[in-house]
């Protein structure tokens, strides 16, 4: 656009036209960067118009001027005055010819205000008045005076972007430098230890040590000596820093980011004059200082869309920071905008490689520093996007380490706060190229976590402060976290999709596998019809089906599991679960406990065995699973008996009601009633039983008296004669 607007000289009397695009205006007010003065001049120019319009009756090809006013002064610099200027590249000496004269709108170019209130105006050897802007001396001088501090420490930013968040930025640095030079002055200086005389190992101290008692006396050779030891503490130093990292994480992000890196700049070479040991440390401590500057850094630029421009300043002075030796930053500052083509489809699900070959461009990787992931991971998770998280965290790539790995392996938690059960589940499973599944690394309590995700509808908190220490992130497990809250629109996920999940992940990691506490929560939430949001399983009663249906699905159980254990596939025929759907489950995960026992030991069993507490039936179908290895019978038989008398279970049992004392019983009795079980007095262990026998003081016992002489027609001899030793001892 071409705007006519008057162009007023001091003392001129005259009108003139002159076309100006609007761009010199924006140019000429940038010029007169203090913003008081910028706005006068852009009033005046509008005055100016509209004065014009009003005043011009024919505004065509000819122009006509009907009307003209006496000329407002505007601002201007000494060099546009209409006062004779003599131009010299760089003349400081004094006022060229008539330069230091000026009119009252002159302004200094150097100072940017008015050329009456410079106090180097015309100070040999500096000399403001001489300023014009095309010398490059004086234009570098103006930028260097306009960016201030942040020109001292190297920034580039272009003089005329000088904004409020700069300044803000540049007086804080200012201010810091200041002080934190004086801390490390200080820290400089040292101090002498005050236990070091004691510990001196000169030779006149040693002598007088050890003839007298005083340990503070020395030659004066040896204090000259003293007086070096000197110890350097850079705690003070270090936390001055950290004030100013929270000082200016208050402030707006752009001008937090400059702070940021400017403070770096004056930090980053500190070191000790003193001895090694003390250099290492503080060498450490800078470069956690270090990390923790640029994790915010990395934060904010990932959290704010900054122009391009600003972003390849701060990345031309991130490059010119000096690093420290044993420094692991990532090379380059700039992360991808949140609208790059590959990343948004990434987000999108639209991209699932995270690679991208665009017609005629150079194939592209979704590859970010690990920083920038775990800023990304953040920013999703306050926004609770965690659709989009798990998107990115699955392809997403940075270079290998364990943090990366750990965050990765949270994608499934992520799917389920999304509601997507099946996805995590699936994604749990699902096979990595050149990696082992993600089921086969879970702990046995991540494993509950899930199923407890599962079954509830809840999931724990994800949300977390980024504060990388050293560039390893140590995060809590948030799987382990104590806090736990709804999933917003969750579906349920059928029970036997959840035993399936819990079936193929006993199969292929066998630290879950060998854990009892693992079995016995599996063993609750298929016993129940509902899990309660602090992830307990209420128990369910479920009715015990026919004999037949009982012994069609034992076979079938192991067929399913067979299968599962060869084929790693696991596959349930609808009829499985026809007619008895609950029982169907249950019998399915008892089948698979008996294989496991079957596999090795498995510690402790009370717990387990307390799990049939609603549905004995299956504790008997249990026990007659088992029975196909008396051996391995016996065995747990052993093991039950000595956790019913051991220390460490003697406080459950006192909090055990009649139903957990007859149950016990109950699974005693069938050694007894199952005559293809041997039991000999004479032998372990129930010579043991016997010999410690205490009814009175084990309900069980008890119970398990009365449950034999209810049935004593069905029992042996050998099994009769146990039954009368037991009623003697009971006497
Ligand atoms: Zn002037
Ligand atoms: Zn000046
Ligand atoms: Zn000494």
């Amino acid at each position: 656009m071409v705007i006519i607007f008057f162009f007023l000289y001091h003392g001129s009397t005259s009108l003139k036209f002159i076309t100006v695009p609007w761009c010199t205006i924006n140019t000429m007010v940038y010029e007169y960067s203090n913003p008081s003065v910028a706005l006068s001049y852009l009033c005046s120019i509008s005055l100016l118009i509209s004065d014009v319009s009003k005043h011009i009756e024919e505004l065509d090809e000819d122009l006509a001027i009907t009307y003209s006013q006496t000329a407002t002064v505007l601002p201007h610099a000494r060099y546009d005055c209409t006062l004779a200027f003599c131009r010299a590249e760089q003349d400081v000496s004094g006022p060229l010819q008539d330069n230091a004269k000026h009119c009252d709108q002159c302004f200094c170019y150097i100072c940017d205000k008015l050329a009456s209130t410079c106090e180097l105006w015309t100070i040999p050897g500096i000399c403001h008045c001489n300023a014009h802007k095309h010398s490059v001396y004086w234009k570098a001088l103006r930028d260097k005076s306009l960016m201030g501090f942040l020109h001292e420490l190297n920034f580039t930013f272009d003089p005329l972007d000088m904004d409020s968040d700069l300044r803000l930025a540049e007086t804080s640095l200012q201010k810091f430098a200041g002080s934190l030079a004086m801390k490390y002055a200080t820290f400089l200086l040292g101090f002498e230890s005050p236990n070091h005389s004691a510990n001196c190992r000169c030779t006149c101290h040693r002598n007088i040590n050890s003839n007298t008692q005083s340990q503070t006396i020395g030659c004066k050779g040896c204090y000259q000596h003293h007086f070096k030891m000197l110890e350097y503490d850079y705690t003070v130093v270090s936390q001055h820093i950290k004030m100013f990292l929270n000082e200016a994480m208050k402030g707006n992000p752009k001008a937090c980011v400059v702070m940021l890196l400017g403070a770096i700049k004056l930090f980053v070479s500190h070191t000790t004059p003193g001895i090694i040991q003390a250099a290492n440390t503080v060498s450490e401590t800078v470069s956690k200082l270090l990390w923790r500057f640029m994790t915010k850094v990395w934060t904010i630029l990932v959290g704010f869309d900054f122009s391009g421009s600003f972003i390849k300043q701060l990345e031309t002075f991130y490059h010119k920071l000096p690093r420290p030796s044993n420094c692991t930053l990532p090379k380059s500052l700039s992360v991808l905008p949140w609208d790059d083509p590959l990343l948004s489809a990434v987000m999108k699900g639209q991209n699932i490689t995270g690679e991208r070959q665009a017609k005629g461009r150079r194939h592209q990787v979704l590859f970010e520093p690990l920083v920038v992931i775990q800023a990304r991971v953040c920013k999703l998770q306050q926004q609770n996007k965690y659709r989009e998280l798990a998107r990115y965290l699955k392809v997403v790539k940075s270079i290998n380490n364990p943090t990366l790995q750990r965050m990765k392996d949270l994608v499934p938690l992520y799917l389920c706060k999304d509601g997507d059960y099946s996805g995590a589940v699936c994604h749990m499973l699902s096979l990595m190229p050149g990696a082992t599944c993600h089921a086969s690394r879970l702990t046995p309590q991540q494993f509950r976590a899930y199923l407890r995700i599962l079954t509830s509808g809840h999931a724990p908190d994800v949300a977390q402060e980024f504060d990388a220490g050293n560039g390893h992130m140590i995060i809590p497990d948030p799987l382990l976290s104590t806090k736990w809250t709804p999933i917003e629109g969750s579906n349920s996920f059928k029970m036997i999709e959840v035993l399936k999940f819990a079936l193929r992940v006993l199969d292929c990691n066998t630290i879950v596998f060998a854990d009892s506490e693992t079995w016995v929560y599996l063993l609750s939430v298929v016993s129940s019809n509902f899990t309660t949001p602090d992830g307990v399983p209420v128990g369910a009663f479920y009715a015990e089906p026919d004999v037949t249906y009982q012994t069609v699905t034992r076979d079938a159980a192991s067929a399913i599991l067979e299968e599962l254990t060869t084929t790693s596939r696991i596959q349930i025929p609808k009829a499985f679960e026809r007619g008895y759907p609950d029982q169907a489950r249950l019998l399915l995960a008892t089948q698979a406990l008996v294989l496991r026992i079957f596999h090795s030991q498995l510690k402790p069993i009370l717990g387990i065995i307390m799990c049939f507490k609603f549905n004995r039936w299956a504790l008997r179908w249990f026990f007659y699973s088992l029975l196909v290895r008396p051996d391995v019978l016996h065995y747990l038989l052993c093991c039950l008996l000595e956790e019913l008398s051991d220390e460490r279970y003697q406080l459950l049992q006192r909090k055990w009601s009649e139903t957990e004392h007859s149950l016990v019983a109950y699974f005693l009795c069938m050694y007894f009633w199952e005559n293809s079980m041997v039991l000999d007095l004479n032998t372990y262990p129930t010579n043991s039983l016997l010999a410690t026998w205490n009814e009175s003081h084990n309900p069980w016992q008890l119970s398990l008296k009365l449950y034999l002489e209810c049935n004593v027609a069905k029992l042996t001899p050998e099994k009769r004669k146990i039954l009368h030793l037991i009623q003697q001892q009971g006497k």
